[in-house]
């Protein structure tokens, strides 16, 4: 088989099966060997791990992983590609192509069925891909919110989101998006990639981050519901001051929410975008109790 990575490759595969490049799909495909290995070598996949894939394309990460992985399932939404895979990947008996939504797909279920791996236990369980950029933030949101058991996330996305996930308080990329991955991961850098090593380019430059799930949570919660109210409604008015743009929430009077930010510690006229995310805790603690 040809390299998967190689331009050439791809050009010769729209032509053996009429494949069209669905841009709707997010279709921009990799076509470097060396982003290929930092992706891979930044998820750190042993040899029992199970490999979950989110959008293979036509195998390029699918391939280098199922060369380290004890199992690789790929979960691809495109049915043009599933038989382009199968071709593609035909020398690897250690993966399995999942045509399906990852947004619709029950990944707890599908973990359950890999439990173990050649007869023993699976060792970890390691999601890999480059996302789709129009749904990166429900993907990475649902596998943190499903609490789907998974050791780490390593994924490629447009860099300025890559860069709203990192930030810290005080920053303009700072928001509820950093809030809430930070809350369940820490956060790695793995690669910053130009938009020239793509077919076809996008507009955009990426980045490759990975995300360590915490064996405890960032910060305890009386209420996770209450403590994700804040957050989003804190930073949905983010230029007005916490006691405006929190006001209303959970049904909280302008008073109620002056003396939460007071017990907290926390200036009323401060904005979300300073808050860490121990303040948002403790507020939304205090707020949950009242
Ligand atoms: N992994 C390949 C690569 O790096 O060259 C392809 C990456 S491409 C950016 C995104 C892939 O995700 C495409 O193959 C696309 O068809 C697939 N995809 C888009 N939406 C999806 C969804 N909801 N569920 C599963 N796969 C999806």
């Amino acid at each position: 088989m040809d390299k998967l990575y190689s331009p050439n490759t791809i050009r010769k595969i729209k032509e053996k099966h009429g494949f069209r490049l669905s841009k709707s799909l997010g279709q921009n495909f990799l076509t470097d060997a060396n982003i290929v290995n930092k992706i891979i070598e930044g998820s750190a996949i042993g040899q029992d791990d199970l490999v979950v894939e989110i959008g293979p394309g036509i195998g390029v990460l699918t391939a280098a992983a199922a060369s380290y992985a004890g199992k690789v399932v790929a979960v691809e939404i495109d049915s043009h590609l599933i038989p382009i895979l199968e071709e593609t990947l035909a020398e690897y008996n250690n993966i399995s192509i999942l045509h399906a939504d990852i947004l619709k797909t029950d990944l707890i279920k599908v973990l359950e069925q890999y439990k173990e791996i050649n007869g023993k236990p699976r060792t970890g369980v390691k999601v890999i891909g480059n996302l789709p950029y129009y749904i990166t933030t429900p993907i990475i949101m649902k596998l943190l919110e499903d609490a789907v058991p998974v050791d780490s996330i390593t994924i490629m996305m447009q860099k300025e989101v890559a860069d709203r996930i990192k930030s810290g308080p005080g920053t303009k990329a700072y928001g509820a998006l950093s809030v809430a991955v930070q809350y369940y991961c820490t956060v790695a850098s793995v690669a910053s990639v130009p938009k020239e090593v793509f077919v076809p380019q996008p507009k955009v430059d990426s980045a490759v981050i990975r995300l360590d799930l915490r064996k405890e949570k960032a910060v305890k919660l009386t209420s996770e519901s209450v403590f994700f109210a804040v957050v989003k409604n804190g930073f949905g008015q983010r230029r007005k001051t916490l006691l405006n743009s929190l006001t209303g929430v959970m049904g909280k009077t302008k008073e109620e929410i002056s003396k939460a930010l007071t017990e907290a510690g926390i200036d009323p006229i401060r904005r979300a975008e300073t808050l860490s995310i121990e303040e948002f805790a403790s507020l939304s603690n205090i707020i949950a109790k009242k």
